[in-house]
């Protein structure tokens, strides 16, 4: 099988190797040294400042993405969301369910975030601004360097979830100041599900200590207190927190984060080139590392999906609701090569002969 989803997605072999032993108890000095060289490695590739913390959830990127909508701001604040796509909608819903007052920049499917646009909202006392870096959905990456200007014009608090770009696209929170800061285990830091990394600006770390949080998993005052000895309050998944252990580690190895970057951003390179002769539009205005979004424009999106993975044994990444028949993604992230690319390409020319596309 080769897996060219957009999470979760290959993992090497030497993290793999992790998932087959024994988890280890972890109130122990030892785990604890393994969490603070995790924080260490977070904050190096996120370009954070020293006095930056992060903290590490065990839940999936939306349980991050909750714990900040809930840590980060109160019914005081008034917040900007951009929605292009599910990953969006769920910051909207996020503020529904815990009364943060909100207005939405509603975008078309596809379509990026305009200057023009952003600063219809300029002068007007927003307190935050809620992003996914890269709406994975449609596969549109923002220009986080508008963003950021436009909240340093404006003294706003902004919240980036770059669950998806992260290692894929560069990010530098103490530069861009990105207040925090949310990535996922199962992206492209290519470990299983299960945990979400938040990387949290000293003035998120305030908000935080003036906000009580009315809930005990998701109080980010408690996981920061257990941070400073290395440790979470609760059982964390910690075979994944030493996955990602290793993963850190590998891509520091590998020449750090620059390098991985370039690495993904080799692999889509080749991967538009060589789709170009087949019958596929790329439906992004402006497309990230991590994924290629692509209309086919002779057969049902879906129906590629499922021919591919039941008759050549490849995973792309489908998509849902009224986005079905007409858009699927190819990913970038993990542990893929050009050798890979070239396998899906061949499949897919194979599918042409046959008359499926
Ligand atoms: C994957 C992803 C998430 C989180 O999804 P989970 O299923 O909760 O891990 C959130 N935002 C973006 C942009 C994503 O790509």
């Amino acid at each position: 099988m080769i897996n060219f989803t957009v999470g979760p997605v290959q993992s090497s072999e030497k993290v793999r190797s992790i998932g087959a032993e024994q988890v280890p108890y972890f109130r122990t000095p030892e785990f604890s040294d393994l969490m603070k060289e995790n924080e260490k490695l977070m904050k190096k590739f996120a370009k954070a400042s020293d006095d930056s913390r992060v903290v590490f959830i065990t839940g999936s990127g939306t349980a991050s993405m909750e714990a900040c909508v809930m840590n980060l701001f109160t019914s005081e604040d008034k917040v900007l969301v951009v929605n292009g796509g599910s990953f969006g909608n769920r910051f909207v819903q996020l503020c529904e369910i815990h009364d943060v007052p909100h207005e939405v920049i509603a975008l078309e499917k596809g379509k990026t975030l305009t200057r023009e646009e952003l600063y219809k909202y300029d002068g007007m006392g927003f307190t935050g601004f809620l992003v996914n870096m890269h709406e994975t959905s449609t596969g549109v990456l923002y220009d986080i360097d508008m963003i950021s200007e436009f909240c340093k014009k404006n003294d706003i608090f902004l919240l980036v979830d770059a669950i998806s770009a992260f290692l894929a696209n560069p990010i530098n929170v103490k530069e861009q100041h990105v207040g925090a800061m949310i990535t996922g285990s199962q992206k492209a830091l290519a470990c299983p599900p299960g945990i979400s990394v938040i990387v949290l600006s000293p003035e998120a770390i305030e908000r935080i200590e003036r906000n009580k949080v009315k809930s005990m998993y998701f109080d980010l005052q408690d996981a920061l207190k257990n941070g400073e000895r290395g440790q979470t309050p609760f059982t964390p998944a910690v075979a994944i927190l030493i996955q990602i252990n290793e993963r850190l580690k590998e891509i520091e190895a590998q020449g750090g984060v620059e390098s991985e970057i370039k690495r993904i951003a080799t692999l889509a390179e080749d991967f538009r080139t060589k789709i170009k002769e087949l019958p596929f539009e790329i439906m992004s205005e402006s497309l990230s590392n991590a994924v290629t979004p692509l209309h086919p424009t002779t057969a049902s999106a879906y129906d590629i999906f499922t021919t591919l993975k039941d008759e050549y044994e490849i995973w792309v990444c489908p998509n849902g609701g009224d986005l079905a028949d007409t858009l699927f993604r190819v990913g970038h992230i993990g542990y893929l090569t050009e050798a890979d690319n070239d396998a899906l390409i061949h499949a897919l020319e194979d599918m042409k002969k046959r008359g499926l596309i």
